[in-house]
């Protein structure tokens, strides 16, 4: 493995930018939908370099990259763990 992706697929919003970036087309959609209704990127992770253009486009940020250096795995890039916003709850 020189590179891997991990895409938080259920915070995907398909807007494709992530496939349009990777140098190694190693980025696909899914031909299933997520839960919010969006068709999320998929990672076919054979030819990824851990370049991480990917995870620097992704508006979400959603993806976590990793590259074998040496036989040393390192990550970088992660994904933003912020919690989604939700709409606050109207008092009765
Ligand atoms: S890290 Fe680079 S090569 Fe790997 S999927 Fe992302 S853009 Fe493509
Ligand atoms: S750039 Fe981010 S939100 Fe857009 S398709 Fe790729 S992973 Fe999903």
């Amino acid at each position: 493995m020189a590179g891997k992706i991990i895409i938080n697929i259920e915070r995907c919003k398909g807007c494709g930018l992530c496939i349009m970036a990777c140098p190694k087309n190693s980025i696909i959609i899914s031909k299933k939908s997520n839960k919010n209704g969006f068709f999320p990127a998929q990672a076919d992770n054979t030819d990824c370099t851990g370049c991480g253009a990917c995870a620097i486009i992704c508006p979400e940020a959603i993806i976590e990259v990793l590259r074998n250096q040496s036989g040393k795995i390192e990550t970088i890039a992660e994904p933003d763990k912020k919690p989604k916003p939700s709409l606050i709850k109207e008092k009765a």
